[in-house]
């Protein structure tokens, strides 16, 4: 069964994009089918995996606002076993055209019911805000995971996330699972990274990832090169850290067939 993740949070610049690109990447490399949706009208996600998206016909917005077959939008990518369904700055408009619209939090949920390629994982990137486009991706999900900078004020936005997520629990995804939590952008030189660490490890409920993603250039000069770290410094801590994350995915989402470990420090 494809398992669908919404990558969520609400502050914007806490590294959504970054984990959706890198951990996609990752996860096709290791040989899953991986679709990335890039949900976000920035379109961070569709170029950093080297869509151009001055060259696309029809982005996620025709299929959610005008009902177009996704499998005809779908593209792949020059990374291993990874598609995109990108997106357009179309797409800012949407929130408002879907305001009237029957059914209005279920539009991504019966796009992605429509695709035909058979993927292990579904990533949908979302944008930094909780109004209906994210409720759309959280009412399609599985389950959130959720990227947390290691910065003061990271946790502040936290219980308004949970907030929404119990109302998508509550009315229109009974199901929706919190995946983790993914503590990124750790600067080992900041001691309020390493509190950050420990709070939200001490204080959350729900599963804090055991590897952290580190700050590092690579992850941030990447996107200009229009691929994940993978492909653009494979031995950088940035890319060794999202290997780990992927690993570390793996073994709590398929614990049977336990992927060999391969964890490098
Ligand atoms: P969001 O999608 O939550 O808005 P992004 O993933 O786009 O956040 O990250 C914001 C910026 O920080 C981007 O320019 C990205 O390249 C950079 N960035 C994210 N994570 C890291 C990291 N671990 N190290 C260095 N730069 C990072
Ligand atoms: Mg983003």
């Amino acid at each position: 069964m494809t398992k669908i993740i919404a990558i969520a949070n609400q502050k914007g610049g806490v590294g959504k994009t970054t984990t959706a690109i890198n951990l996609a990447a990752c996860l096709g490399i290791l040989e899953k089918k991986i679709l990335l949706v890039d949900f976000d009208p920035q379109a961070n996600g569709s170029s950093g995996v080297g869509v151009d998206e001055k060259a696309i016909e029809h982005s996620v917005y025709d299929c959610i606002i005008n009902g177009t077959d996704p499998n005809k939008v779908i593209l792949t990518t020059e990374c291993p076993n990874l598609d995109v369904l990108p997106s357009h700055i179309d797409l800012v408009g949407a929130e408002l055209e879907l305001a009237n619209v029957d059914n209005r939090e279920f539009q991504l949920k019966e796009c992605l019911a429509k695709i035909t390629k058979v993927y292990d994982y579904i990533f949908i990137d979302c944008l930094p805000s909780l109004g209906l486009l994210t409720v759309n991706a959280l009412t399609a999900a599985h389950s959130v995971l959720i990227p947390i900078q290691c910065e003061i004020y990271s946790l502040e936005g936290l219980s308004k996330l949970k907030n929404t997520l119990r109302q998508v629990q509550k009315g229109l995804n009974l199901n929706l699972k919190i995946e983790g939590i993914i503590l990124s952008m750790y600067d080992k030189r900041l001691r309020l990274g390493k509190m950050v660490v420990e709070e939200v490890r001490g204080h959350s409920k729900d599963y804090v990832f055991e590897t952290i993603i580190h700050r590092n250039s690579k992850i941030g000069e990447a996107p200009s090169m229009r691929v994940p770290v993978s492909m653009y410094d494979v031995a950088s801590k940035g890319s060794i850290n999202f290997f780990n994350l992927a690993q570390e995915f793996l073994k709590l989402n398929e614990p049977v067939n336990k992927t060999e470990e391969t964890k490098v420090a």
